[in-house]
């Protein structure tokens, strides 16, 4: 069997697409991965820290950093999307779009190139909750290393600006958009997730009451690389905040807006409890939930967080989020159902913890994939082309790394026609 044949192509350099990468290329198979951001690791590389150990992102993602660096057979390609994929299993023909970064190999993140950049982007690392320069790293830990320069000032004498200012001659304005065409044996479509949009749930303020944000955002807000250097301050005027109040299944469990239950909120809004706790030893955590779903292994780190008498857990789908004119924070109302009382808790600020919508539910790829009604990707792999992590259904990261291992074992069998 020739290398190409064993070949696969791996679509999202997330978490899932890394694991499956490097399970693969470490029996021998050649592994192409597609990225469409300028740096590998997904979402995982945005949270704080991980549930339940309650370590940096770092610690899952530089091993994979590292086992891609040293295996010559991966290659991976960031700012890339797929353009097309034909043929059957052992056999396709795909072809990438590479995406110009206009920074080459020589950068060594010196930042003189953002020091004379005056143009701001959004940071969508950081939700847009800041701006950076159009010549970026896109976050201290990105793989690769390197700058990119925004399309934005592409062709303006900004970008030369910039350009000048490199020793390295690290920025080429020349850069172009490339199209390669690959040969591979299996396709994995790791394309993960993105965060329900909470402007949708009208009645719970966001995007209308600035102290209303949404747990990825909060991820943000705690990280020492956040917007805020990881100090957790209200964005309507930079307070210390001294209380949460975290709003569970916010949409979700909902037929009006996403009737499923994605699994890791109850689990991510424990872990931001601690967050605001270990800031400050005065500071409170409200939680509202309909049922705390922390299954298996994860009940212990329930229970340990439960047990903090700073954190309140009510069960209570909370109806309704104002502003407090008194306070600058938010008033949330409902019903505490355990008790059969109303909730009336003021907070400084609230953080909804909003589901996980799959990729493909907005743009579904004209491949041989079967979806469930919320664009989850069902199909078994079995055309060749094999789900794996987030794509699939809402997973945490354990979780996913286990269904990419196993994508990977999928993958490797369809290249050898089986
Ligand atoms: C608030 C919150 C906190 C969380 N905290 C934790 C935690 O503490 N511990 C834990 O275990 N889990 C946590 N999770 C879950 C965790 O984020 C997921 O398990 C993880 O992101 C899954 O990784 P993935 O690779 O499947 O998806 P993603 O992280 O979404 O990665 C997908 C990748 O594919 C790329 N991509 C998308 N479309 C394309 C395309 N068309 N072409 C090329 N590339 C594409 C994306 O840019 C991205 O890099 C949390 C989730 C939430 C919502």
């Amino acid at each position: 069997m020739g290398d190409e044949e064993r070949r696969i192509l791996v679509v999202g350099g997330g978490i899932s697409g890394m694991t499956a990468a490097v399970e693969a290329a470490e029996t021998g198979a050649e592994v192409v991965i597609v990225e469409k951001n300028p740096y590998l690791g997904g979402r995982v590389a945005s949270l704080n820290e991980y549930f339940p150990k309650l370590c940096p992102p770092t610690c899952g993602l530089e091993i994979n950093f590292r086992r891609i660096k040293q295996n010559p057979n991966i290659r991976f390609h960031t700012l890339a999307e797929v353009e097309s994929i034909s043929g059957s299993p052992g056999d396709y023909e795909v072809t990438v779009k590479i995406n110009p970064r206009y920074v080459n190999d020589n950068c060594t993140v010196c930042g003189k190139c953002g020091e004379v950049c005056e143009t701001e982007i959004p940071n969508l690392v950081n939700y847009g909750m800041d701006k950076v320069k159009a010549a970026y790293l896109p976050h201290p830990m990105a793989f690769p290393f390197q700058y990119v320069l925004a399309p934005e000032i592409i062709g303006t004498p900004e970008a030369q600006k910039c350009a000048d200012a490199c020793e390295y001659s690290a920025i080429n304005l020349e850069m172009e958009a490339r199209t390669l065409t690959y040969k591979v044996g299996a396709v994995v479509w790791a394309t993960g997730w993105a965060p329900y949009e909470a402007a949708n749930i009208d009645y719970l303020g966001f995007g209308r009451i600035p102290n209303v944000i949404t747990s990825v955002m909060f991820e943000r807000l705690a990280a020492p690389n956040g917007p805020t250097g990881g100090k957790i301050l209200r964005p309507s005027d930079g307070k210390e905040v001294q209380s949460v109040a975290f709003v569970q299944c916010a949409g979700s469990r909902d037929e009006n807006h996403l009737p499923y239950c994605s699994g890791v909120c109850c689990l991510a809004s424990l872990k931001q409890a601690t967050y605001v706790r270990d800031r400050l030893p005065q500071s409170k955590a409200y939680i509202y939930y309909i049922d705390v779903r922390a299954m298996g292994k994860y009940e212990d780190f329930y229970t340990k967080v439960d047990a903090d008498e700073n954190v309140t857990l009510t069960k209570s789908k909370i109806a309704r989020i104002s502003e407090d004119p008194e306070t600058g924070g938010v008033l949330l109302e409902g019903e505490d159902i355990s008790q059969g009382s109303l909730v009336k808790q003021v907070a400084d600020m609230a953080v909804l913890a909003v589901g996980m919508v799959p990729g493909t539910a907005v743009a579904k790829p004209n491949l041989d994939m079967e979806y469930d009604d919320f664009g989850f990707v069902t199909s078994s792999g079995a055309s060749g082309i094999v789900p794996a992590g987030c794509v699939k259904a809402p997973m945490e990261v354990a979780a996913s790394v286990q269904d990419s291992t196993a994508a990977a074992l999928i993958a490797i069998q369809r290249t050898m026609g089986r």
